[in-house]
């Protein structure tokens, strides 16, 4: 019976176990999940306490993606799951102290309706007229449309100005990903934005054509959390394939395949299998992969993003007002160390207990390293007052939740995609091994779960137009 070694129990490697499960009817398999905490899901967690749905991680999936979907439809969680209330989706800029709204219509930095550019309050006329030079310039941008990757910044200066990189470009890339537009790449990260260059150079126009006919929200997400996932998918997994406080300590390939070691269980050691999925964070994964194919484990060096979470839930949302939408990003160079924060009530508004107020603030990059090593009051005086300077004072909250997730978000910079075609070659070399996890190929749960269960029907000689949709 062929034996697989799944190593890191996130979403991405639960995925890949739960997918196996449902296999074994087909032709028997054992399967060991070693998962070095105490709990399944890794970043996805969902915290419910006393009617808060607090989501710790991931608080909803891309629409657009239908991966995360079918699994929860395959999970039998069809019923639970809810597109954001996007009649209430604004998103606001901090901007000096006061919160001014991204203009309706927009997708990341592009707008579809150029009056909302218009009347806003967030652009200079300068940058005003930029927009509409964008859409006039189409043809100049078809044209100029480079071969290379290129940063993010590049791309939407070259469409818009460094007004329109500094304003929303930079802080939505650090609210969503933590990461640097500078740095990050536009193919890897922002690919069907790189498509509708090369076809109709003005991304305006690509907009106002895509959209014409999509109603769909563009988040959804699950009544009870994203964590809904995770206990249904570790309800499924016989429970003796699944290994909590076992971390994987080394992995070696021979001739008969891979023998996997684990730390401080002398009970179960070194253990063979016929492949291994490795879905443990890509810095541990990397680590784990240097003795066997170093090339790999240099393409596999990357820089990642820490982030830390903090959930406040309020009894009474009467008792204070915030403007209606989603919630705010926050700039670089505002003074504040917020990089987001969500207001969930209203993105979500089952997720409150009745007339209950919950605000998720989002800390990143060197704010969420300095604070690493704070301790949890201390980090959740520090988001409230953070909050509070932008919001007005905030009442005692009910429950507080506050995570941090070190290195939780592996920054795709330019050349990506190239690198993870080299390390694909790699991997192809060594038989029996998988990579997962969001260091690769997308850091979303759509994509993470798309490619897992895809590498455990391929695993188990089960070809994908065999599959059926969960
Ligand atoms: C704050 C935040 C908000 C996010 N929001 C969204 C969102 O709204 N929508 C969305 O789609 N995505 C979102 N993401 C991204 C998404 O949540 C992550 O990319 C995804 O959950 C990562 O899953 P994973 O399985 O690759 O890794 P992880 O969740 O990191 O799981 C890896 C697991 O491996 C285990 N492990 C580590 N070392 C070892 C070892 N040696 N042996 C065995 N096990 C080991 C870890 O304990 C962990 O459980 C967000 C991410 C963050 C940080």
């Amino acid at each position: 019976m062929k034996r697989i070694a799944i190593v890191g129990g996130g979403i991405a490697g639960l995925t890949a176990a739960y997918e196996l499960a449902r296999l074994r009817e087909r032709s028997p398999v054992q399967v060991v999940l070693f998962e070095s905490s105490a709990r399944l899901g890794g970043i996805v967690e969902t915290v419910r306490e006393g009617g808060f749905v607090i989501e710790c991680g991931p608080d909803g999936w891309v629409t657009e993606k239908p991966w995360a979907r079918e699994l929860a439809e395959g999970l039998g969680l069809e019923g639970e799951i809810v597109p954001s209330n996007d009649s209430q989706r604004k998103t606001y800029v901090l901007t000096g102290d006061r919160l001014v709204p991204i203009p309706d219509g927009m997708r990341m930095m592009v707008p579809k309706i150029l009056q909302n550019i218009d009347s806003s309050e967030l652009f200079s006329d300068q940058a005003k007229l930029g927009f509409h030079r964008e859409l006039e310039r189409a043809e100049e941008l078809k044209a100029a449309a480079p071969d290379e990757d290129e940063s993010v910044a590049t791309f939407v200066r070259r469409h818009f100005g460094e007004e329109v990189i500094e304003k929303i470009g930079s802080p939505l890339l650090s609210g969503v990903l933590g990461g640097d537009a500078e740095k990050l790449s536009v193919r890897a990260v922002m690919a069907p934005f790189v498509a509708m260059e090369r076809e109709h150079g003005s991304l305006i126009r690509a907009l106002q054509i895509r959209e014409k006919s999509s109603q769909n929200a563009i988040f959804t997400s699950l009544i009870s959390g994203t964590g809904a996932l995770v206990d249904r998918m570790e309800a499924y997994v016989p429970p003796d394939w699944i290994r909590l406080n076992s971390s994987v300590r080394s992995i070696a390939r021979d001739d008969k395949g891979w023998r996997v070691e684990t730390a401080h269980n002398p009970e179960w050691g070194l253990e063979r299998f016929d492949a291994v999925l490795l879905a443990a964070p890509i810095d541990v994964a990397r680590t784990l992969l240097q003795l066997t194919d170093e090339r790999a484990a240099e393409l596999m060096a990357m820089d990642a993003s820490s982030a830390v979470v903090v959930g406040f839930g309020f009894p009474d949302a009467s008792k204070f007002s915030i403007p209606p939408g989603f919630g705010f990003l926050v700039p670089r160079g505002s003074g504040s160390h917020l990089l987001a924060c969500t207001f969930v009530d209203q993105k979500f508004p089952h997720r409150v207990p009745p007339g209950g107020r919950l605000l998720r603030a989002f800390f990143g990059g060197e704010a969420a390293e300095r604070m690493m090593r704070c301790g949890n009051d201390e980090i959740a005086a520090i988001a409230r007052g953070e909050l509070a300077r932008i919001l007005g004072p905030l009442p005692e909250p009910q429950v507080s939740v506050v995570r941090r997730w070190p290195r939780s978000l592996p920054l795709y910079a330019v050349g990506h995609l190239e690198r993870m075609a080299e390390l694909d070659g790699r991997v192809r070399q060594l038989p029996g091994l998988w990579l997962l996890g969001n260091g690769y190929r997308g850091v979303g749960l759509p994509d993470l779960i798309r490619d897992a269960r895809a590498a455990a029907r391929a695993v188990m000689g089960v070809s994908a137009s065999a599959r059926q949709t969960n």
